[in-house]
């Protein structure tokens, strides 16, 4: 385990079964309603998640990249800002919005509604985790790998400072490295 970690939320193993089953679940729906989910992963944090989550989904899907910045240190802030755009236009397109973690929801309830003005068919989200103890707008995720309680996490694509991104599962960081 690594120094910094106090403990571990989600291991490796849980996160590779359950990226399985949400690839499943998704495709059997994006396929009921005829439709293929064009993915849009929010860097940095989701990269891991949809690495892993891409691997099994089997359809024919493509994905691209967005950078919104609402964050900063361990604490929410303000609205938020566009740092990179999507590369094509989402006219038409029934988008699948790829998170790290939902927190106040804030960043997903404004990116949905930026997609949707800018004439996307249809705004679903996967995340890989959820703290909905910290819900401050009315926003729920379409698909949700884990519900955590209300503590810092790190790892698997989560930062803190930048640092910890790599780690391979979810964990809880030690309180004396952000204290
Ligand atoms: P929201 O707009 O939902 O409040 O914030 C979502 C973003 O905040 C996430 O994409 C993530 O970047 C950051 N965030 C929220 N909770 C945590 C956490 O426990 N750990 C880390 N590293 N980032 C978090
Ligand atoms: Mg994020």
């Amino acid at each position: 385990m690594h120094h910094a970690v106090e403990k571990i939320l989600v291991s490796q193993e849980e996160i590779t079964k359950r990226c399985k089953e949400l690839a499943k679940e998704i495709c059997d729906d994006y396929r009921k309603q005829n439709q293929t989910p064009y993915l849009v992963a929010l860097l940095k944090g989701s990269v891991p998640f949809l690495a892993e989550l891409v691997k099994y989904m089997d359809m024919d899907i493509q994905f691209d990249f967005m950078d919104v910045s609402s964050y900063q240190g361990t604490e929410s802030i303000g609205d938020i800002k566009i740092n990179k755009d999507l590369d094509g236009s989402v006219k038409g397109l029934s988008i699948l919005l790829v998170e790290d973690i939902i927190d106040t929801g804030r960043t997903l309830k404004e990116v949905t509604k930026m997609l949707k003005n800018k004439g996307a068919n249809d705004v679903k989200v996967v995340s890989l985790l959820d703290k909905p103890s910290r819900r401050t707008v009315d926003i729920q995720a379409d698909y949700v790998g884990f519900e955590i309680p209300n503590e810092f996490v790190i790892g698997f694509g989560l930062d803190y400072d930048q640092d910890f991104r790599h780690l391979p599962y979810v964990a809880v960081l030690k309180p004396k490295f952000y204290e």
